[in-house]
């Protein structure tokens, strides 16, 4: 079995719930996945339909060896539908529509993900067929975001929900993955608790990156620099990451100055961050973390980023208390 078609631990419950369907021979006609991503939905989503194309199942989990097992995720009769750019488009609604109404005998299974971006027509022709089941097909809705899908398709739909794993679960499971890894916990918070968005975050670089702009801030608090260099750098960045991460040193500033050294997201660097901290006032630090926050929620509103940067270096400096 490829490790992505594997249980994850903390879908234990999910899978009990699919299980009781199965045994008792009452398989929705629609599932809705909904938690958090990274959390191992769409993986889910593949172990339930494999589960009802493997031809010898075992222990109620299938196979993995047999000749559907090996198609996985590939398997012909399960079609993956997404956003066209933006929406999940209704003619993505019209092809499964028209492949559901052809005859079979054996499961077709449509997963549709992020359900939140069905386009209100797709919507419309979705909920036409929840409201009309058909024989052998499946459809698993994903989503992290469900109160954004009308309420007549979620009260059409089976929920099972996925939450932030506890932190021993997902640390244990996240060391047997990356042994190397040391510390996962400030990992594992800044990733909401989900293992594997702990996972990417630090296959991504991610961990180095903020340890850059620490550096950054550090030259620029050392006159080493000059502001509008600093905004040049950080203009290049994309600005939703750049602002994620300038919150999560403001955080680890915040518990430091707290006296609380333990959890912090940049402990490999501490003596930077100690240094960083130095002479920062906590309101003043407050007051930027606010303005990181507002800036997020404006991030949909055509910024001009070059000049949000700016206005976030020029406030910098108030933050130094003289
Ligand atoms: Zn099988």
């Amino acid at each position: 079995m490829t490790t992505e078609n594997r249980l994850l631990p903390w879908q234990e419950p999910q899978w009990r719930h699919w299980q009781q369907y199965v045994a008792c021979g009452t398989i929705p006609h629609a599932l809705l996945l909904t938690g958090p991503s990274g959390l191992g939905k769409l993986a889910f989503a593949h172990l339930v339909s494999q589960s009802l194309f493997c031809m010898t199942p075992a222990h109620e989990l299938p196979c993995g060896q047999c000749q559907t097992c090996r198609l996985m995720p590939h398997h012909p009769d399960l079609h993956l539908i997404q956003p066209d750019q933006q929406f999940i488009r209704v003619a993505a609604i019209r092809d499964m529509i028209h492949i559901i109404n052809l005859t079979s005998r054996t499961w077709r299974i449509f997963l549709i993900q992020p359900a939140d971006r069905l386009h209100t027509a797709a919507a419309n022709a979705l909920l036409k067929t929840l409201e009309e089941p058909t024989l052998n097909t499946l459809l698993i809705l994903l989503t992290a975001a469900p109160h954004a899908l009308p309420a007549t398709i979620r009260s059409r739909c089976q929920t099972l929900a996925f939450q932030p794993v506890a932190t021993t679960q997902a640390v244990n499971w996240l060391q047997r993955q990356r042994p190397q890894v040391e510390d996962w916990e400030p990992v594992l918070t800044l990733s909401g608790h989900a293992p594997l968005a702990a996972l990417s975050t630090l296959e991504s670089g991610r961990v180095d990156q903020i340890q850059t702009l620490v550096e950054n801030l550090m030259t620029l608090n050392a006159g080493q620099i000059q502001p509008m260099q600093l905004v040049n750098l950080w203009a290049k960045q994309p600005f939703a990451r750049l602002l994620d991460d300038l919150t999560i040193i403001c955080h680890d500033m915040m518990r430091l100055s707290a006296g609380y050294k333990q959890r912090l997201f940049l402990l490999r660097v501490v003596d930077k961050l100690q240094s960083l901290s130095a002479n920062i006032k906590p309101v003043g630090l407050l007051r930027f973390i606010e303005q990181l926050n507002q800036l997020k929620r404006q991030q949909h509103v055509n910024l001009n980023t070059t000049m949000c940067v700016e206005v976030l270096i020029s406030a910098w400096p108030t933050l130094i208390s003289s």
